[in-house]
């Protein structure tokens, strides 16, 4: 498989180095040059995400390097579960929890499964690789889980000074050993801008190698088919059904994941994206007009994005407006919609959302009686209640259950270093 760029200009380069370059030289995201054509039958009865994923990823590495090592990558990245629970009596409306791993958060998958590829793509007597992430929220916690104490690896996690909430903070920082956090004294964009500007800095490139491992890497992505196609086929098993997905939006890997699955053969129905009140992607459903803007903050913060990177994926493979119109439809959800949606669901259902949940749940409740009844539905949970506490339990009037895994990072020594958002300061922690 060869993987070209959005913008059609750098040459098709293959799936280890789509992954160390992550963006393409033209500032464009790679995708898949052609793809594989499945059904549900060549699944045979496969059930786990590594057995799934190992067979719906193989055409997708073929002719790699990294090929031969594939099921093993899958068995150690994916290797915690992805269940689909019923909300409905009747079994149609329900839910897909991917908040099972290490740091609560479906960013795990992409995470684990990246830092799997490079440590296979390593070779010895390699110069150590330092793994930039700027972080708002959840990204930073899961790439820093998955390559702590990684050998060859270290992680530097750069975060707005004060704008991360004190749950996401604590995991940002409780890692130590190869992973150093840094609280930077700006916003989240001061934070992107200067990883973006070490990648540039010849000084800091003599000296160690440096990668990303931001959303747009399509080590993160693919990955993430893998749920879409497992909870797809147990409903189409089951019932002989397709299921439809209602996945909470921000930068669009989700869904690019989902709406890839679908291309390649899985039986996934409708793809309904939905968003907090960053609107620019409903806005453009609508208006066929393409006007990214600045994020406004939400409470569902780790959708806060007003330019989402991932659209240049959904529109090469969907084109046209008619075309994207017919592939996807859009939602989007204010924060006193997400905070009712939050107390209605506890009442009605005994379930605490995480408000990036609650704005599926409540995409849901705002179909018609005939598209609920016309579909099976499931709601895509990207978060674990518990890593927003402070936003969820006052709405559901009592404390939320931790996840062990989460309690037991909760319960380390934080460390972070705190930096001015200069080049220099960033050079000098990194050294130091
Ligand atoms: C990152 C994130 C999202 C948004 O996912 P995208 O792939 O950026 O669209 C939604 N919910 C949670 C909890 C997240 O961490």
């Amino acid at each position: 498989m060869m993987y070209r760029s959005t913008r059609g200009i750098t040459a098709s380069v293959g799936f280890g180095a789509a992954l160390r370059q992550g963006l393409a030289q033209d500032g464009g995201l790679y995708v898949p040059s052609e793809w594989p054509a499945f059904t549900p039958a060549d699944f045979g009865s496969l059930e786990t995400l590594p057995d799934i994923g190992t067979r719906l990823m193989a055409p997708f590495v073929a002719n790699d390097a990294l090929a031969p090592q594939l099921e093993s990558i899958a068995r150690r990245a994916l290797n915690f579960p992805a269940p689909v629970l019923p909300l409905s009596g009747d079994g149609r409306y329900s839910v897909l929890e991917l908040f099972h791993g290490p740091t609560a958060a479906f960013k795990d998958f992409g995470a684990r499964f990246l830092a799997a590829c490079f440590e296979r793509l390593r070779r010895p007597g390699d110069c150590p690789v330092n793994v930039l992430v700027a972080t708002s929220g959840d990204t930073g916690g899961a790439v820093a889980a998955a390559f702590h104490r990684l050998p060859g690896f270290a992680v530097t996690v750069l975060y707005p000074k004060g704008l991360v909430s004190p749950t996401q903070e604590r995991q940002l920082t409780c890692w130590g050993d190869n992973v150093t956090s840094l609280s930077v004294q700006g916003t989240f964009d001061d934070c992107q801008q200067l990883v973006k500007q070490a990648f540039l800095d010849a000084s800091m490139l003599a000296r160690q190698e440096l990668t990303s491992a931001n959303s747009i890497n399509l080590g993160r992505l693919l990955p993430q088919m893998v749920y879409y196609a497992a909870a797809s086929l147990a409903c189409h098993r089951r019932h002989g059904e397709p299921l439809s997905f209602i996945i909470p939006a921000g930068n669009l890997g989700n869904t690019v994941a989902c709406v890839w699955a679908r291309r390649c053969g899985l039986p996934i129905g409708e793809v309904m994206l939905a968003h907090n009140a960053n609107r620019t992607v409903p806005d453009f459903l609508a208006s066929g007009e393409w006007h990214p803007r600045a994020s406004v903050a939400t409470l569902a913060s780790a959708m806060d994005v007003g330019d989402p990177s991932n659209m240049e994926r959904l529109r090469s493979l969907h084109p046209t407006l008619g075309d994207l119109r017919q592939a996807v439809r859009t939602c989007s959800v204010d924060d006193d919609a997400i905070r009712a949606r939050i107390r209605a669901d506890h009442a009605a259902y005994g379930r605490a959302w995480c408000p990036h949940t609650a704005v599926a749940a409540e995409a849901y409740t705002r179909l018609s009686e005939a598209e609920r009844r016309g579909q099976r539905w499931c709601i895509v949970s990207t978060a674990h209640p518990a890593k927003f506490a402070e936003i969820v339990q006052p709405l559901i009037g009592r404390p939320v259950e931790m996840p062990a895994s989460l309690g037991e990072l909760f319960r380390r020594e934080r460390r972070s270093v705190e930096i001015e958002a200069s080049l220099p300061a960033l050079r000098a922690a990194i050294e130091s």
